[in-house]
C-alpha cells in the first residue's frame, strides 16, 4: 500500500515525519459503522455471476474544477436493491473510500427519477426500489477531487490526472466483485495520452472505451493520464510486455538517459531473476513526476501507480532513495497474487484483516530496498545507510515497543491512525510492521543463510512462496501458517517461535544485522542519505543524540519518549527559537551538543510554545549521534550477498 511510504518509511525513521506529499491526509479517509451487524439490510456478497454488464463513462476533462463527471448504467430486476460505493481499498487495507466527494448523486429508470435512500448504518450503501418494467437504472454524479491539500491527495491538475476507478463508480451489492462485468470508458482533455493495464476496445474523439473486465479488476486498473506523456517499454521483446507509462509537469521532467532506462529495466530483469515468474499478461508502471500532483504509491496486479517529485529523471541520483517503483513492482507477487487470507475480500465494501501485514508490506519493504541496489538504482552504500536508519529507529526510537506496542499490533493501525499524523510517533508507533517486518525478514534471511550454511537464504522463500505459476494473475492466499511451513522446507527449524518471539515481543528486533555479519553504530557524521534528504526537506535530526527531529526553522517534529528533549520539556507542538543564547540554526545545535559532551553544563533552549516563551535546559552530553552500518571482522558478510545482483 500505499503508503507509499517507501521513501516515507525512512523518513520516519530520520526525522520522525513523512512528507504530506506521499501521504494520504487523515481527512481524506472515512468511517464505517463498528458494528457491522447494524447494517444487515444490506445483502452479503455471494459468489454468482450478476445478470448483465454495467457500464461506468468518466469524463475527466474539467481540469480548472477538478472535477470528474460520472454515468453509469446498471442491469436491473424490479424490486429493493442497494448500490456500493467503494469503501475498503485493496492496498489501503482501510475504509478509505473518499465518500464525502461524491456529489450530485441522481439515478433514473426509463427517464423518471427514482428516490434513494442511505443506510442508516452504512453511509456508502444507497436503497432504492427498482419499479416494474425497469430492465436498467442510469446512474449519474460528480466525483469532486481534492482542491487543497488538506482535503487529501490532489489527483487533477493542468497536466496530469489520476483515475481511481473505485472513487468513480458504484456497483450493486450482493455479488462478488469480480462476478460483476463491466464496460468502462473515458473522455480525457484534447491531445492528452494515458496508460493503464486495461486493454483499450475503441477510441473516438477523445473518449477511449475499453474492452468488458470484472469489476475487481477494473477497480485494480487506474488510468494516469497527461499533457506530457512518454511511454518506455522496460522489456522488450518480452512474452509478458513490462512499460512505463510516464506523465510529468514539463516535457522535460520525462525525458530519460539511457543510464536511467538501463536501471529501470533492470528493475524488471531482477525481480524476474529473484521470483522465476510473473504474475501478469502485461504491467505498466504508472509514473508521475510532479510537484503539483501528490506523490503515491499504490500496487495492483497488473500496474502501479508511483508519484514522485517532479525532479526524479532530472535531479538523478544514486544517493536517493529510489525503492517506490520496486517496492510497487514487487506487490505485483506479495500482495496482489499472494495475498493474506483475512485481507481478501469478496468485494470493497467487506472489512479486511491485516494480521498478516508483516509479510505484504513488510516483505516487500525488505525487497523493495534489496532490488533497488540490485537493480543499480541505489548505490549499495545508500542501500546500507537507510537500513542503518531502519535499524536504529528499533534500537533507540521505538520506546513503545519496549514496553507496550508489538509489531502485530501495529498491523491495526491502517484502521486505527488512518495515516493521520501522531502525536508521539515514536511511543505510539504506527504501520511498524513496513520497517519492523523489514527487520523480521532480515533476521530470516541470515538464519536461513546459517542454517544452510550459505545454501540458502530469502531468495529461496520468496521464490518458492510467491513464485509459482508463471502468468497466473488469480488470487492466491496463504495464512500464517503457510509462510511457516514454507520456510521449514527451506531449513527445518521452529520458525513459529522465530516469528511470533518479534512479531509479539517487546525485545529489540535488530538481531539481524549483526547476524548479517555487520554492526550499528553510531558517529558524530550523518550519512550521505540523510544529508540529501534533510535538504529536500528542510528537516534536521538530533534524534539518536538530544532525542527530537525538527525543521530547519526549529519546528519540532518528533520528540523521543522519555529521552533528554522530553525530560527537559520539549514537546512536537514547540519551536525552538534559540539554542545557548543563538539564533537556532542546525549549525547552532550541533556545536550545543558537541560543546556539551563530555561535560556538565546543559544545552539551553529558549522555545515558543503557543505566544509563551520558556527557557529549558537539556541535560545531554553524549555528543552527535548518526547511524552507519560497519563490517564485523571474521563473520560472513552476509549483507553484501543479499544486496548484490544476481
Ligand atoms: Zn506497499
Amino acid at each position: 500500500m500505499k503508503p507509499t511510504v517507501l521513501a516515507s518509511a525512512l523518513l520516519v525513521a530520520m526525522f520522525g515525519f513523512a512528507p504530506l506529499l506521499a501521504q494520504a491526509s487523515p481527512s481524506d479517509t472515512a468511517t464505517v459503522p463498528q458494528d457491522q451487524s447494524r447494517s444487515d439490510n444490506v445483502p452479503p456478497p455471494q459468489n454468482i455471476p450478476y445478470p448483465g454488464t454495467m457500464t461506468v463513462s468518466v469524463n475527466a476533462t474539467d481540469l480548472d474544477h477538478r472535477i470528474m463527471t460520472v454515468h453509469e448504467t446498471i442491469p436491473v430486476k424490479a424490486g429493493p436493491m442497494y448500490l456500493l460505493y467503494p469503501a475498503w481499498i485493496p492496498g489501503d487495507h482501510e475504509p478509505s473510500g473518499p465518500i464525502r466527494k461524491v456529489a450530485g448523486l441522481m439515478i433514473h429508470a426509463n427517464g423518471q427519477k427514482l428516490i434513494w435512500t442511505r443506510d442508516k448504518y452504512n453511509v456508502f450503501a444507497f436503497h432504492i426500489d427498482v419499479p416494474s418494467g425497469v430492465s436498467s437504472i442510469d446512474v449519474d454524479f460528480q466525483f469532486l477531487s481534492s482542491q487543497k491539500p488538506d482535503e487529501g491527495s490532489i489527483r487533477m491538475t493542468p497536466e496530469m490526472l489520476d483515475l481511481s476507478w473505485s472513487k468513480v463508480s458504484i456497483y450493486p451489492a450482493g455479488y462478488y466483485a469480480h462476478q460483476i462485468q463491466v464496460i468502462p470508458s473515458v473522455t480525457l482533455p484534447a491531445g492528452w495520452q494515458f496508460g493503464s493495464a486495461l486493454e483499450m476496445a475503441s477510441h473516438s474523439g477523445n473518449t477511449t472505451t475499453f474492452k468488458p473486465i470484472d469489476y475487481m479488476n477494473l477497480v485494480d486498473s487506474p488510468i494516469f493520464a497527461g499533457k506530457n506523456f512518454v511511454r518506455l517499454d522496460l522489456a522488450p521483446g518480452a512474452k509478458q510486455p513490462v512499460h512505463m507509462d510516464i506523465v510529468g509537469d514539463t516535457p522535460e521532467d520525462i525525458k530519460t538517459t539511457p543510464e536511467q532506462v538501463k536501471a529501470l529495466r533492470n528493475i524488471v530483469t531482477q525481480m524476474y531473476k529473484l521470483y522465476g515468474a510473473f504474475h501478469f499478461n502485461h504491467y505498466d508502471f504508472l509514473f508521475s513526476l510532479s510537484d503539483k500532483m501528490s506523490g503515491k504509491g499504490l500496487e495492483h496486479h497488473r500496474s502501479s501507480e508511483d508519484g514522485t517529485h517532479a525532479d526524479f529523471f532530472t535531479k538523478w541520483n544514486l544517493k536517493t532513495p529510489h525503492d517506490l517503483l520496486t517496492h510497487e513492482f514487487n506487490h505485483s507477487w506479495d500482495g496482489k497474487y499472494r495475498r493474506p487470507a483475512d485481507l481478501w475480500t469478496p468485494n470493497f465494501n467487506v472489512p479486511m484483516g491485516g494480521s498478516l501485514l508483516w509479510v505484504y508490506e513488510g516483505q516487500t519493504q525488505f525487497w523493495g530496498n534489496v532490488v533497488a541496489v540490485r537493480a543499480g538504482l541505489e548505490s549499495k552504500d545508500t542501500g546500507l545507510d537507510k537500513l542503518a536508519y531502519v535499524a536504529a529507529s528499533y534500537d533507540m526510537d521505538r520506546p513503545g515497543m519496549l514496553t507496550w506496542r508489538n509489531i502485530q499490533d501495529t498491523t491495526n493501525d491502517p484502521v486505527i491512525a488512518q495515516r493521520a499524523p501522531l502525536p508521539y510517533r515514536n511511543y505510539q508507533m504506527s504501520e511498524d510492521y513496513y520497517s519492523g517486518g523489514q527487520m523480521i525478514w532480515l533476521a530470516v534471511d541470515a538464519k536461513l543463510r546459517a542454517l544452510s550454511h550459505d545454501k540458502h537464504s530469502l531468495d529461496d522463500f520468496a521464490r518458492a512462496f510467491f513464485g509459482m505459476d508463471n502468468g497466473a494473475w488469480n488470487i492466491n492466499t496463504y495464512t500464517f501458517a503457510d509462510v511457516v511451513s514454507a520456510l521449514d522446507k527451506i531449513a527445518p527449524y521452529d520458525w513459529k517461535t522465530f516469528l511470533r518471539t518479534r512479531l509479539d515481543g517487546h525485545e529489540k528486533i535488530t538481531d539481524g544485522i549483526a547476524a548479517e555479519g555487520w554492526k550499528l553504530v553510531y558517529t558524530d557524521k550523518p550519512s550521505d542519505i540523510a544529508d540529501v534528504l534533510a535538504k529536500r526537506y528542510h528537516a534536521i535530526d538530533f534524534t539518536y543524540s538530544a532525542g527530537f527531529s525538527a525543521t530547519d526553522k526549529g519546528g519540532l517534529r518528533d520528540v523521543r519518549w522519555d529521552g533528554p528533549a522530553f525530560k527537559a520539556g520539549l514537546a512536537p507542538g514547540m519551536t525552538i527559537v534559540a539554542v545557548d543564547g543563538k539564533d537556532f540554526s542546525a549549525d547552532n545545535m550541533k556545536q550545543a551538543i558537541t560543546e556539551a559532551k563530555d561535560g556538565s553544563a546543559p544545552i539551553t533552549l529558549l522555545v515558543k510554545n503557543f505566544d509563551e516563551f520558556k527557557t529549558l535546559h537539556v541535560d545531554y552530553h553524549g555528543g552527535l549521534k548518526y547511524p552507519h552500518l560497519v563490517r564485523v571482522d571474521g563473520k560472513p558478510d552476509y549483507l553484501s550477498q543479499l544486496y548484490a545482483p544476481k
